[in-house]
């Protein structure tokens, strides 16, 4: 509640300010970021656990929403249309929405955070930001170079809790217009329905069952690197994972004796050694789902090519892992698996391989690999997905519209789709010319 009303209080004065002094006060934000981009990476490790190398891609992925939006807080615009009197003219005009709610998961504690904050920031809102209780120190961490920069008071507010008291209370607050999530798509339709009770807008980014297909005439070589990068970032812990993969007859044996290669390859371990590129599941709980989604498949007829079992370092490690003979029956193929294990399933027809990828509630990310052009515009189209990613996995940056369709959310973060949530229009008839 006291979040609330100092954001409430502060956004007068920050909605008022020149877009060029918020750019500037982005910019000063972004620059302390990345002055202490090193500390950063090695605090989202140790909280998160992913590698070393993929936290300090993460801090400066997080940072470059700062440094886009600064830029975008200069080129939000409104419009002059055509009137429908003589006498009048129409002004449609863009303001910011008022108080924006944010409520960030565990997986990219820095990146999830920057990409909701910075776009409502450089709109002109004030944000009040609920960090996942497993990684509030990143959260908080960004919150403090916020304030070394010296973002006025109120303007962003973080608070660390009891996930469904504040939830609750913000969705609640008719003071809080907006509400941005990030997280699974149980929890985002229950906030879709709190959210209903004070009509306020959300924008959610629900989970994902990204099908990854490889076309008979796919560069072998690349799609596996995609498929490592695709399914292994982040232990699989990652909304864009590819959760299912769907590989031509023809290339099938071929692909999944390299794939099982380069996952025998990948090194597990404490993720703030350099060499590590596997790092731990985030809890107990998330290598008891994994291994209970595997026991299921292997109990109806998947087969275990390489991993399979929680690793010897223990607790919350888990071998990366390759299932080939899967089918579209298993509950590994419906449900998000969030962790290191790579399903295969043999296709035959392009057609089949379409109905398999959309055959599910989720429609977030997709891939596929293939050199046949018109078949790349064919299954682009037909894909129902907010993202595909042909001949490549690298789908995130500051500069690109992310987000799903069907009951893997709504609305778009990144590039300037990502500010629109944050604006509302204003029509303004001027008469009596
Ligand atoms: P994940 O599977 O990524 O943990 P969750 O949807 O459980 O996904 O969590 C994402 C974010 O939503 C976290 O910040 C979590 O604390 C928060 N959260 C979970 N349940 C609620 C709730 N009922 N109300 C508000 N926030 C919630």
């Amino acid at each position: 509640d006291a979040a609330v009303t100092a954001a409430s209080q502060a956004f007068g004065n920050w909605s008022r300010r020149l877009a060029n002094d918020r750019a500037a006060q982005l910019r000063r934000w972004f620059d302390f970021i990345i002055a202490h981009q090193e500390d950063l990476a090695k605090l989202l490790t140790m909280e998160q656990g992913k590698p070393i190398s993929e936290a300090r891609t993460e801090i400066q992925y997080a940072a470059s929403f700062v440094e886009f939006y600064a830029e975008e807080a200069r080129r939000i615009h409104g419009e002059m249309l055509p009137s429908h009197r003589h006498d009048a003219r129409v002004l449609v005009m863009r303001q910011p929405i008022g108080v924006c709610a944010a409520i960030t998961p565990w997986n990219f504690p820095a990146a999830m955070i920057t990409r909701k904050c910075a776009p409502a920031l450089a709109a002109g809102c004030t944000v009040v930001l609920k960090p996942a209780p497993e990684t509030p120190l990143t959260a908080l961490a960004l919150a403090e170079l916020a304030q070394r920069a010296e973002l006025p008071r109120g303007v962003l507010n973080v608070v660390t809790g009891d996930a469904v008291a504040i939830g609750g209370k913000w969705c609640d607050d008719p003071r809080v217009r907006f509400l941005g999530f990030t997280g699974s798509t149980e929890v985002g339709k229950q906030l879709m329905r709190q959210a209903a009770a004070t009509v306020k807008k959300v924008a959610l980014e629900l989970g994902g069952n990204a099908p990854f297909i490889v076309f008979a005439d796919a560069d072998l070589e690349a799609a596996v690197e995609g498929a490592i990068a695709a399914k292994f970032r982040n232990m699989g812990q990652t909304c864009i994972c590819a959760n299912r993969l769907f590989v031509h007859d023809s290339i099938h044996d071929a692909f999944v004796q390299r794939l099982a290669k380069r996952v025998g390859q990948l090194t597990v371990g404490n993720g703030l050694d350099e060499q590590t590129t596997q790092g731990p599941l985030i809890t107990p709980e998330a290598v008891e789902k994994v291994q209970s989604l595997l026991q299921d498949a292997v109990a109806s007829g998947a087969e275990i090519v390489t991993g399979g079992r929680p690793h010897r370092l223990g607790r919350t490690f888990f071998e990366p892992t390759v299932l080939t003979q899967v089918s579209g029956a298993m509950e590994i193929t419906r449900q998000e698996i969030f962790g290191p294990v790579a399903p295969v399933t043999r296709f035959s027809s392009e057609a089949e391989v379409i109905a398999m990828a959309n055959d599910t509630i989720y429609g977030l990310a997709a891939y596929f690999y293939g050199r046949d052009l018109g078949q790349a515009f064919r299954v682009a189209e037909q894909l129902e997905y907010g993202m595909v990613g042909i001949n490549s996995t690298a789908l995130g940056a500051a500069t690109v519209p992310f987000g799903g369709v069907k009951q893997s959310g709504i609305g778009r973060e990144g590039s300037h789709h990502g500010i629109d949530e944050y604006l509302e229009s204003k029509y303004v008839l001027v008469g009596g010319l």
